[in-house]
């Protein structure tokens, strides 16, 4: 089964910390969405299974396209591949757009999952971001879904904010749990350089958190998520039982997925494929960068998906796929000084103890094939 990722490139405002390809060019917006139809349209092929699992909006902000845009492009997924097997289609909103009349009509399209750019819920924090939002509006967000009948909405929380400490994040961390949502997506604030916080940091108005306090913020929003009765299923995400991510999930399982809107990539198992940005450019002609992946590049992503995962690397499967010679690399590098205390070698399964997640990047990078 495979996925489809529509990626929606357009903002009202630009947050001070986001990297995504992104642009407040709204008057592109009707553009963009033709320009996206015909992609899927000539882009089917991409993927060899033709059928759908999940389909997910991600950007920029969805939640700027109407609800009839969004099961336009549902209809048009319909008309294109077998849809009899579709369990799972996510928008993600801003909770500034989001009104009774929206969330009336968004219920009549086929979106069973919201995912909701929430960040923190103390207001001083959300203006320091540049986010759109209040603490309140993301609250009343979440309770007019619920009212509507959603039972599948996620949250994203952004901790590791300069200025900001445990008190404030536990604060928001409970009001998350309290509203009864059933995934929260947890990141770690990175400053990039091509952002407003990125250029503050350049001038030396602004420093990231130091590495003590990372590890603690992270240790806090992982107690207090788990004590929440959450599953702590992948580095950034959290879950209620039978509540993951179906599409984030079979990214991190290697499914394959199609990407279509400026800047989306996709990958049908032997290419990986991006097109092109800006959106003026897109609108023009689509064109695809692409990369056709080795078996070396093969095993690093099932590498760094599965050791972001709470099932770990299966070392049957690096046996199965590409020899017995790597599945001795992995098991003698998971051993060696360094790594063994933060690798736990069970029943054939490499895993990252929760506590070291924080970590994955550097024990991803040791065991990394060349
Ligand atoms: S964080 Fe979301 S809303 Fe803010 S600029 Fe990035 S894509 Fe847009």
């Amino acid at each position: 089964m495979a996925a489809i990722y529509f990626h929606i490139p357009f903002c009202k405002r630009l947050c001070g910390y986001c990297d995504f390809y992104r642009s407040v060019k709204l008057k592109y917006m009707p553009q963009v969405v033709e320009a996206m139809h015909a992609e899927l349209a000539a882009q089917a092929d991409f993927l060899h299974d033709k059928t759908i699992r999940t389909i997910y909006f991600g950007g920029g902000t969805p939640s700027l396209l109407a609800p009839s845009e969004i099961e336009g492009f549902i209809e048009k997924v319909r008309s294109l591949f077998d849809c009899s097997q579709l369990e799972e289609v996510t928008v993600e909103v801003n909770p500034d757009d989001i009104t009774a009349e929206y969330v009336a009509e968004l219920r009549k399209t086929s979106v069973n999952r919201i995912s909701m750019g929430v960040q923190s819920l103390d207001d001083r924090c959300l203006q320091f971001m540049g986010r759109r939002h209040s603490a309140q509006q993301a609250v009343d967000a979440v309770q007019m879904l619920q009212g509507a009948g959603y039972d599948n909405i996620s949250v994203d929380v952004i901790f590791g904010i300069p200025g900001f400490g445990l008190t404030e994040l536990d604060d928001t961390l409970q009001k998350i749990l309290a509203m009864g949502v059933q995934h929260i997506s947890a990141y770690h604030l990175t400053i990039e350089e091509n952002t407003r916080f990125g250029r503050m940091m350049a001038k030396g108005e602004f420093c990231e958190i130091d590495e003590c306090s990372s590890v603690s913020h992270f240790s806090w929003v992982h107690n207090a998520l788990v004590a929440g009765g959450f599953e702590h299923y992948e580095v950034s995400n959290y879950a209620l039982k039978g509540y993951r991510s179906k599409h984030n999930s079979s990214y991190w399982q290697g499914v394959e997925y199609l990407g279509v809107g400026p800047g989306a990539h996709s990958f049908n198992g032997e290419v990986r494929r991006w097109c092109n940005q800006p959106i003026e450019e897109y609108i023009g002609g689509v064109e695809y960068g692409s990369e056709e992946l080795s078996q070396t590049n093969k095993l690093n992503e099932y590498v760094m998906t599965s050791l972001r995962c709470a099932e770990g690397l299966s070392l049957a499967k690096v046996e199965r796929d590409f020899g017995t010679k790597e599945r001795a690399r992995l098991e003698r590098e998971a051993s060696a000084d360094g790594l063994r205390s933060l690798l736990i070698n069970d029943n054939g399964y490499l895993r990252i103890a929760p506590e070291n997640m924080l970590l994955s990047d550097f024990v991803i990078e040791a065991l990394m094939a060349f």
